[in-house]
């Protein structure tokens, strides 16, 4: 899909170059006049990128960058500053009011579409995992992150990677205020170093005597550890076809030599400001996912995780004609227990009673919490006979020791019945094998509770 780039410029004549040389690219470009145009284009409809200009009358490029940063819903469209000042006060200044990048009119072609084109793929990347956690939990993924996400306090760890010794050491002068820096005096040592350690920036020269510095960048693409963690190239002047080469690559940006302190400091600070943004919205789409399977009160899996395993549990024991056995585990006179010591009673003695099914079975098992005073253990590689002794020592440790109940040192005596069924090659049917573990069930309670039945036949 190609992605929608809003140009903002006060005079038409800029507008109409910025979205020529875009829709040559085939970009989809959208324009506006004003700052608050702007802003509502950003609010209304879906924008990758931003090309910003700075000197607007009324509202100028730096308030309707803060204001789009400030906004949850815009935070994440990276906006690109234009200026006809190469000034690095301005330049600064973009990027605290948090715009993500820089361009100096005359706008250099390069520079604009590799620039337009690295910001275009973390904003798909960023999309996908917005997309991904907002349907997986449906409260306001926004008020979600502006709580995580923000400037958190921590200073960052920042990795810099130089040969040049004195280089390095002005750089941890420049930089000591702001971060954690370590440093590695050459590739191979770099590549160690940030295998060792969560940095949430790396610093690569592009001058090393013996090696390929996008070459090292690649490498640290590629490794588990650094995958994900943004990449500065520090390049000298003259250095243009490698840095657009490192952009189109790996790298997230680039800082050209003479460093210029602030500026510097401005663009380790927007990319870590995204790092911990897209790394929140993954853990909370990672977060969502567990929740979606996991029962809260006891911890274990719920029936939905059942549902979406046990197909694969069963057609593997199929395919390898390998023994697999299913339980069902019930609390007996579980009503009474809670009419007896309130809900949280009851709550107490199911999340006891998961705790002692977790300690007795092994952990190619999948034990849930299949509702209620209901549970489920799907048991790979086991014959009915074995899940038989299975049931009857876990009948042993439910009934053997009585369970805490509220706060008096109250205990109370719970009792389980088991109802055990085994896969029977090759005909059977999920439904089936479970129709018959509840039957069995079934069977255990009417015959009295507090016993297993797994019938042979
Ligand atoms: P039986 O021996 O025949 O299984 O009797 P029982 O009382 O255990 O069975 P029944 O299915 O009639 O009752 C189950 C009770 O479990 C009813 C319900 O209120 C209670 N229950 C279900 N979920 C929870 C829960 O999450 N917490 C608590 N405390 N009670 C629950
Ligand atoms: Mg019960
Ligand atoms: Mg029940």
């Amino acid at each position: 899909m190609t992605a929608r780039i809003l140009v903002v410029d006060d005079v038409p004549a800029n507008l109409r170059l910025l979205e020529a040389r875009l829709l040559a690219e085939y970009y989809d470009v959208v324009t506006a006049r004003s700052g608050p145009d702007a802003i509502e284009i950003c609010e209304a409809s879906k924008i990758d990128v931003v090309l910003l200009d700075v000197m607007m009358p009324g509202m100028d490029g730096f308030e309707v960058c803060r204001r789009l940063k400030a906004d949850p819903a815009t935070t994440h469209v990276p906006v690109i500053m234009i200026t006809a000042l190469d000034q690095p006060a301005d330049r600064v200044r973009g990027l605290e009011a948090g715009a993500d990048d820089f361009l100096t009119k005359p706008v250099n072609d390069l520079q604009l579409l590799t620039r337009v084109k690295s910001l275009t793929r973390l904003k798909a990347l960023t999309d996908e995992l917005r997309l991904r956690a907002a349907t997986t939990r449906n409260i306001g993924i926004e008020q979600l992150l502006q709580k995580k996400s923000g400037d958190s306090e921590e200073t960052p760890a920042v990795l810099l990677i130089d040969e040049d010794e004195a280089s390095g050491r002005q750089l941890q002068r420049m930089l000591h205020d702001h971060f954690r820096l370590d440093m590695a005096e050459d590739p191979q040592q770099g590549l160690i170093r940030a295998a060792e350690k969560p940095y949430e920036c790396i610093i690569v020269s592009s001058t090393f005597a013996h090696y390929d510095p996008l070459r090292l960048c690649s490498q640290l693409r590629a490794m588990d550890r650094t995958r994900l963690v943004p990449i500065v190239l520090l390049a000298g002047e003259g250095d243009e076809a490698t840095v657009i080469r490192g952009l189109e690559l790996a790298v997230n940006d680039y800082v050209l030599r003479p460093v210029e302190r602030q500026e510097l400091i401005a663009r380790l600070r927007t990319q870590i400001r995204r790092k911990r943004y897209n790394d929140s919205l993954r853990s909370s789409v990672a977060q969502t996912v567990e929740m979606a399977v996991t029962d809260p009160l006891t911890g274990l899996h719920n029936r939905r995780y059942l549902d979406s395993h046990l197909q694969s549990l069963f057609d593997r024991a199929v395919a390898r004609r390998r023994p697999l056995s299913v339980m069902i585990i019930d609390l007996d006179r579980f009503k009474s227990i809670n009419d007896t010591y309130g809900h949280d009673g009851g709550d107490v003695v199911l999340r006891e009673a998961a705790a002692r099914l977790r300690r007795n079975l092994r952990g190619i098992d999948l034990v849930c919490r299949f509702g209620g005073e209901e549970f489920v253990v799907v048991m790979p590689e086991t014959e009915l006979e074995v899940a038989e002794r299975v049931g009857e020592r876990i009948r042993l440790q439910i009934a053997g020791d009585s369970f805490a109940v509220g706060k008096a040192d109250e205990t109370v005596t719970v009792t389980v019945s088991i109802g055990i069924a085994a896969l029977h090659q090759p005909q059977d049917t999920i439904e089936a094998l479970m129709k018959r573990a509840d039957m069995a069930l079934y069977e255990a309670k009417t015959a009295g509770r507090n016993r297993v039945v797994a019938p042979a036949a």
